[in-house]
């Protein structure tokens, strides 16, 4: 079930690695006896998780690394670089750059200053920093929908936080936001392309229009949705979002979500490369050894795994980052997979959907009886849904919040399992409702 032959092509690439250090005097190395033992305990332990990998683990925002980001960030770790400086790591900051430029040039940037973070927390934090340095005092304003960690770094850089409202569509509702935007308090707007809890993507050509009545900065999350504009079937508006992102003035995407890399990477990507000086430092330890570029004079956090940049380049590599590639394919896949989940959903009169989704996130509700017990249901038979409290007014409900079920089909063979997912669901379901008369 699991792919082992890039473990051969990872031994050969480390016997070239060590091949490059050749004209060292041989090092002994550490004792690994119980290596073994110790890895069967691991392999025990890691047992106690839900299938992340497999196609009918359908539920959060998990999706397993490409195998050659696995191998990459495996071969990295025997130099174990640190991207803080270049005398930590050479090699993997010239690749963090580069693997950073193509992000950029995805999104179209024509200039920026970027790099990565050790996720999409961090990224953002960096964002809203920036942001706040340029608009001291001003808030910061994101939807209801958008992810709560805006609010929360808001609190963390003691900057004042506006709620934007969410439509019933849960996107960022624009004449809420003009009103707010005519107090001349907001210095910054998150749009959220897409939210995390629905995938639901804000109208940001509708915000960046505000921006020639109101001065503000306009911040893109893009931490789970941003490497949906590589897809070729996006709705029309979601389509418009996303085209207008080299418009922003930053960006967050998270490799570590929809990019196929292991957790730990988060990017963020400012068009205007001057901000790199709001970074500014004195540290005592003056060991930088070149006047170039060192990526900790850019970035909040110090130390930095240079295998996740190695990681990421070598996906991208492999998958380059271009519209009509097989990366893009199987984004645009992901979306197929959830449009054809909410046909089946709204078909069926057991179901109450929301809406049609942007990206890949599927909401539902059960007309009658209780989300929890059909994921209980399903999570017997194998699939692995999620639950979500969404807003009533998802639902057309009065009520403040409904418990509903969700689902990420973030990875491309869901498409093909969505007929084993669609069965195990039904029978999930039928067993949920016999259990209420029962
Ligand atoms: C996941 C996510 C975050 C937080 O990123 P982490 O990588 O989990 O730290 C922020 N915003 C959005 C839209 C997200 O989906």
């Amino acid at each position: 079930m699991f792919e082992t032959e890039t473990l051969r092509v990872l031994a050969e690439a480390l016997a070239t690695l060590e091949g490059e250090f050749s004209a060292l005097p041989p090092i002994s190395t550490p004792n690994t006896d119980s290596a073994g033992s110790v890895l069967q305990e691991v392999a025990r332990r890691l047992g106690d998780n839900f299938p992340y990998f497999h196609p009918l683990y359908a539920g959060q925002m998990l999706k397993p690394p490409h195998p050659v980001a696995r191998a990459a960030y495996a071969l990295a770790t025997w130099i174990n670089p640190n991207n803080h400086a270049l005398d930590g790591g050479r090699a993997s900051t010239a690749m963090e750059r580069e693997a950073v430029a193509q992000i950029a040039a995805m999104f179209g940037f024509r200039t920026h200053l970027g790099h990565l973070t050790g996720g999409g927390t961090m990224a953002n934090l960096e964002a809203l920093w920036v942001a706040g340095r340029l608009h001291p005092g001003k808030k910061i304003a994101a939807s209801a929908q958008s992810h709560y960690t805006h609010r929360r770094m808001s609190g963390v850089l003691q900057l004042p936080f506006a709620e934007v409202p969410a439509d019933a569509r849960g996107r960022m509702d624009c004449d809420a936001l003009e009103a707010m935007l005519a107090s001349g308090e907001i210095g910054c707007v998150v749009a959220s392309l897409g939210t995390t809890a629905t995938g639901s993507v804000d109208p940001l050509p509708a915000i960046l229009e505000l921006r020639k009545k109101y001065e503000f900065r306009v911040h893109v999350d893009g931490a789970y949705g941003g490497y949906f504009t590589l897809a070729d079937n996006l709705a029309p508006e979601t389509r418009a979002a996303f085209d207008a992102i080299h418009q922003a003035d930053s960006i967050v995407i998270d490799p570590h979500k929809h990019g196929l890399q292991p957790y730990g990477c988060g990017c963020v990507l400012y068009s205007d490369p001057s901000v790199g000086a709001l970074y500014k430092h004195d540290s005592p330890a003056t060991y930088f050894s070149s006047r170039e570029l060192h990526l900790g004079e850019i970035s909040l956090e110090c130390s930095r795994p240079g295998a996740s940049a190695v990681a990421l380049w070598a996906t991208m590599r492999l998958l380059p980052l271009v519209r009509g590639g097989e990366f893009a394919k199987g984004l645009a896949c992901c979306r197929r997979a959830a449009l054809d989940f909410h046909h089946r959903l709204a078909a069926d009169p057991r179901f109450v959907t929301p809406f049609s989704p942007d990206l890949d996130i599927i909401v539902w509700a059960p007309k009658t009886g209780s989300a929890e017990s059909i994921f209980r249901e399903a999570a017997r038979r194998n699939l692995h849904l999620a639950m979500a409290r969404l807003p009533g007014s998802f639902f057309g409900s009065s009520e403040p919040e409904v418990p509903a079920l969700r689902s990420v089909l973030m990875k491309p063979e869901h498409h093909d399992w969505l007929e084993r997912i669609w069965d195990i669901l039904d029978q999930a379901t039928n067993a949920a409702a016999k259990q209420q008369f029962d």
